[in-house]
């Protein structure tokens, strides 16, 4: 078998990469005139590569490689190009890039497929100022809500609004997830953001999983007073108790992680305190707890000793401290016989791989719910990524296109029997 362009992958990365903000590279944010011109670019992409191309109702940018046979059936390869503020040049862009790789080799070597091949450029997947992500791929899954059209961002713009005006048809949105019962497989190529792979030195994680990730508010209420005349022991300072329960939380996560064989973390990465005044002992704090979890039994035993915890300062410490559940995303699997598919390609490529799951969202994750679908991961150097300096080697954008290539074209050779 032969790879997919090495050069063409390099070129299309480069190209991609001077759509940013000039003064704050690599910013292409969902909707801005950087995010229009990048999809500009990759229209020209498919239209070189002569791919029907269109914007579906939900504001995906899709070009589609056509079998002659008309046929009925598809599969979809796709990820995202918007990014982060100071965001890199390879999360998101990989996958859809490698997506066109992979129609490059096909149409070079004039391969007709009985299926059509759908890439796509799933629309915003990063977080949004609607704080919202996976706009195009909630929307085609039917899990965008009206609500969640109707919400405005900071600057009171609805978000339906801002899908219409860049192709979309919001009106229409609802019907778009009857496409699945066509679809084969969703394929999508993703660099790791973490360092297992590079650690490991292997080629490809094939992801099992996405994790359950729910996010929770603890407030706690002490007393404001006087800094210098409240003696110690007569304070109910709410931040220091806020400090132990984040070091025990912290704790207890790196306990549990390293006893359950799957992933388990848990961060507290944002904290308010109130008054925050350097003279006066803080009355209130709240923190957030993000949990990403795929054993249940972990996640209950994690909540079992917080709430013991909880209990035991709020005597000790005498003061009150409330728990509040804010949101909660459900684990998903990866559909096991696409897996199994990529890991023999893996192997027919003499390539290494592992099963791993993912700790972060994608695109893929809202897909699996509704069709068959799973995603890989590459190495990225030192795990770094939504910065400037998120690297990864072209070759390892090639060896995973290649291992996602060789799956449709063994979809392709066994298709009278998957049918
Ligand atoms: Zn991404």
């Amino acid at each position: 078998m032969n790879f997919v362009d090495l050069n063409f992958i390099d070129e299309c990365i480069s190209q991609l990469a001077s759509c940013t903000e000039k003064d704050r590279p690599f910013t292409r944010l969902v909707f801005s005139e950087e995010f229009i011109q990048g999809r500009a670019w990759l229209t020209q992409k498919f239209k070189e590569l002569n791919l029907i191309t269109k914007v579906d109702d939900a504001g995906n940018l899709v070009g589609i490689y056509k079998s002659s046979t008309n046929a009925s059936k598809k599969i979809l390869i796709g990820s995202h190009i918007d990014t982060v503020a100071y965001g890199g040049k390879y999360d998101g862009i990989a996958g859809v890039i490698s997506g066109l790789a992979i129609i490059k080799f096909l149409s070079d070597k004039n391969i007709d497929l009985p299926f059509d091949i759908e890439i796509y450029d799933y629309l915003g997947e990063e977080l949004n100022d609607w704080n919202m992500s996976c706009i195009g791929s909630r929307g085609i899954c039917g899990a965008l809500s009206e609500k969640m059209l109707n919400s405005k961002n900071s600057k009171g713009i609805m978000l339906k609004d801002e899908i219409d005006r860049i192709g979309g048809n919001t009106k229409k949105i609802d019907k778009l997830s009857n496409q699945f019962q066509n679809v084969l497989a969703c394929f999508e190529l993703h660099i790791e953001q973490g360092t297992t792979l590079e650690n490991k030195g292997i080629d490809i994680g094939v992801v099992e999983s996405m994790p359950n990730i729910s996010r929770h508010k603890i407030l706690i209420e002490g007393q404001a007073g006087h800094s210098g005349t409240t003696l110690m022991e007569n304070r109910k300072d709410a931040l220091v108790v806020a400090s132990k329960l984040v070091i025990f939380i912290n704790k207890l996560a790196k306990e549990i992680s390293q006893k359950d064989n799957r992933h388990f973390v848990a961060t507290v990465g944002k904290i308010e305190v109130s008054p925050n005044y350097v003279t006066i002992i803080p009355s209130d704090v709240e923190f957030i707890i993000d949990l990403r979890v795929v054993n249940e039994t972990s996640r209950d035993f994690f909540f079992n000793q917080l709430n013991k915890e909880i209990i035991k300062l709020k005597k000790l410490e005498n003061l009150k401290i409330n728990f509040q559940d804010l949101m909660n995303s459900p684990y998903t699997e990866m559909n096991k016989t696409l897996n199994e598919s990529l890991k023999k390609s893996a192997n027919d490529l003499n390539l290494s791989f592992m099963l791993m799951d993912s700790g972060a969202g994608h695109d893929t994750a809202h897909l699996a719910k509704v069709s068959k679908a799973s995603i890989i991961f590459i190495p990225c150097r030192n795990g770094i990524s939504h910065c400037p300096e998120e690297f990864t080697k072209s070759i390892n954008i090639q060896k995973g296109s290649d291992v996602i290539l060789k799956s449709i074209l063994d979809l392709k050779d066994n298709f009278n029997e998957i049918i």
